[in-house]
């Protein structure tokens, strides 16, 4: 019997736990988190608006992991050793005979001032922290933005911000308090939201427009005070900062001798193998794969490559040849409180849909089945 350790409990690594499970029987599964819960992260851009709780997006997997066999560590990593076969943990040590990294990625908080800004890739606390401020609020400016890493263009995460922006431009409709809020939209990019493809671009854009947002685009980010966003060309007053950062690799990640890319992510193949590792794995906001330049760090994308991981560390446990590769896709519904558009990307393909009751409510059908599995 053989023995796999999966790192996380978010979208890759309980993907890559169905998968092992549903494709070998006998195998010893251990997994490592600092929790048994899933947080649907997509959901949390609902929570400010009131359309979810908390309690809609946290799921306890305690019977997941029993129907999966799964001996479940309660636990943080901290590093590897053994080529990976074992696996250092704050509460002790886990070895395996091979390993799937999904640990996710970390937001990269060194912008002075970045405490005055509320960072929604955070999680739910987060989410909370907007939807409080916005009740609290009678009037005022609010300041939505994002940046990337520069050494690594694709760990970012736009698409989310786009939806906090819409999002709460609708619900102050709806609420009949717009007129007492300034929306402003920053974000050091020339073209915001490019890697959603080039129909995206001026889409969005002409959205703000229409909307009364106010842009400032391709100025470098400097920094925050509380109650200002200080970029290189411009500095603007707000009252609320909402500010997704760029992304970078685990902390645990540089006292291990995992080959790290120019972003700090951890270097895989299309197989999603750890570059010169022996039988490590990495799935989802961990990696750097190699793709097109629009390679999403997304939920579907940590899906599939976990799918891919999964069956090749089978593989090659049974003595096989990897062949399960995964393909480079970018899908989203980009959400706006009460109608979506849907944002399909491929090598060959690049579809805008028009906004629609309809994809708002497909996205809300497709948290239920997603989350139905783990429940
Ligand atoms: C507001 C928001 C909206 C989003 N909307 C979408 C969307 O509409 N569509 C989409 O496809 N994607 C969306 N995303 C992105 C998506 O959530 C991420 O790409 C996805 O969560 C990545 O999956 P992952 O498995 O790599 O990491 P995560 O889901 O972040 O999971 C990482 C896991 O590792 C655990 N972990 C972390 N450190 C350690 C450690 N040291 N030891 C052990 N365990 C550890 C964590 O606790 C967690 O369980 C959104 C993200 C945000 C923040």
């Amino acid at each position: 019997m053989h023995r796999v350790t999966v790192i996380g409990a978010g979208f890759g690594a309980l993907t890559a736990i169905r998968k092992l499970r549903a494709l070998d029987k006998q195998l010893q599964i251990d997994v490592i988190a600092p929790a048994s819960e899933f947080v649907y992260l997509p959901g949390t851009i609902w929570i400010p608006t009131g359309l979810r709780q908390p309690e809609d997006l946290l799921i306890d997997l305690k019977g997941f992991f029993q129907r999966m066999r799964v001996n479940f560590h309660a636990a943080r990593v901290t590093g590897l050793k053994d080529g990976g076969r074992t696996v250092k943990t704050d509460s002790g040590e886990i070895t395996n005979d091979g390993l799937i990294i999904a640990c996710g990625g970390r937001f990269i908080k060194k912008l002075p001032g970045i405490e005055h800004a509320i960072t929604p890739c955070e999680g739910i606390p987060a989410a909370l922290k907007i939807r409080d401020r916005l009740a609290q609020m009678k009037s005022g400016t609010i300041a939505f933005g994002f940046s990337g890493n520069p050494k690594e263009p694709t760990a970012m995460r736009g698409g989310p911000m786009f939806e906090f922006l819409f999002g709460i431009d609708r619900y102050l409709r709806k609420m009949g308090r717009r007129d007492d809020f300034k929306l402003v939209f920053f974000t050091p990019a020339e073209k915001p939201g490019q890697r959603l493809g080039p129909k995206a671009v001026g889409g969005l854009l002409s959205m703000m427009k229409k909307r009364g947002i106010e842009t400032h685009l391709g100025s470098r980010m400097k920094g925050f005070t509380e109650g200002s966003v200080i970029m290189e060309k411009v500095t603007f007053d707000a009252d609320l900062i909402i500010f997704m950062p760029g992304m970078t690799g685990s902390k645990w990640f540089a006292d291990t001798d995992l080959a790290r890319s120019q972003g700090g992510m951890l270097r895989a193949d299309q197989y999603c193998r750890v570059e010169g590792q022996d039988k490590v794995y990495v799935a989802g906001d961990s990696g750097s794969f190699p793709g097109p330049d629009w390679l999403p760090k997304q939920a579907h994308m940590a899906d599939l490559q976990a799918d891919a991981a999964a069956a090749n560390l089978l593989a090659e446990l049974a003595g096989k040849v990897v062949s399960h590769t995964f393909k480079a896709e970018l899908l989203c519904i980009i959400d706006s409180f009460d109608t979506g558009s849907i944002v399909f990307r491929t090598q060959k393909r690049n579809v805008v849909t028009p906004s629609s009751i309809l994809f708002h409510w497909s996205k809300r059908f497709f948290e239920w089945s997603y989350l139905h599995k783990y429940r």
